[in-house]
């Protein structure tokens, strides 16, 4: 298996977490587990992902939070919205309320059951963003929060996310910063982080191989927020 980021067959193990190796890519550095757990492994682990407690508390913060970031993201009119991998729609809910024709997916089809009945005004499909790039579906406004380190093909799905923007769409995404400043430098005392949980996240990373994924999958600009928390926010253009 090459480096899921950047395709280096060069990596080493440089700590284990859960029992799980994880690796360093020589090349561009990203941290992922090696080997990705198989196929069965990820459908057993997701399939009562969205009953776990994390994802029923503070649903009203999730959906403010949501909306912040939308807003700030300045894009207002008769646009469509897209949360990728929705969950139980708090932001594609927040979407709605911004006045955004609001669309929600997420491959979990329980979950975007739950998300459709309780978020009645916004419209959600159980469909991977590759079959929304198939259809040739296009939105303006994007956003795709703690999705990407879950996942076994990034560069594909953010090829497909770029896909489905529109000419002037933007793209608000967030994934957890392993090279936060806040964090500790030596690995051993990383992974000790609680973002370090596989098979749930199975890339980590950091400015440099973040911005090296959305180059290799073709955006013509992607430039992160500052923040104080060990968080990537990107702010993405095709
Ligand atoms: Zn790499």
């Amino acid at each position: 298996m090459n480096c899921p980021v950047c395709e280096c067959p060069k990596h080493a193990s440089i700590a284990t977490k859960n029992g799980y190796a994880i690796h360093r890519c020589e090349e561009c550095s990203v941290l992922f587990i090696h080997p990705f757990p198989s196929a069965q492994e990820l459908f057993d682990f997701y399939n009562n992902y969205h009953k776990s407690k994390q994802y029923k508390d503070k649903m009203q913060s999730k959906i403010k939070r949501a909306r912040s970031r939308i807003a700030s993201l300045r894009r207002s009119g008769d646009l469509a919205f897209l949360d990728v991998g929705c969950n139980l729609g708090f932001a594609t809910e927040a979407g709605r309320m911004l006045g955004y024709r609001a669309t929600g997916i997420d491959v979990d089809a329980d979950a975007v059951e739950r998300a459709q009945k309780h978020f009645p005004g916004a419209s959600f499909r159980a469909v991977g963003i590759e079959v929304l790039a198939a259809e040739g579906q296009k939105f303006d406004v994007i956003y795709c929060s703690e999705v990407i380190e879950h996942l076994v093909n990034p560069y594909e799905f953010l090829c497909s996310i770029r896909a489905v923007m529109a000419e002037d769409a933007v793209l608000f995404l967030t994934t957890p910063d392993v090279g936060h400043f806040s964090l500790p430098k030596k690995i051993d005392k990383l992974v000790e982080w609680t973002t370090f949980r596989p098979p749930e996240h199975l890339i980590y990373f950091d400015k440099h191989s973040l911005g090296l994924l959305f180059k290799r999958a073709g955006f013509d600009s992607a430039k992160f927020r500052f923040g104080f928390k060990p968080t990537l926010k990107v702010v993405a253009k095709p």
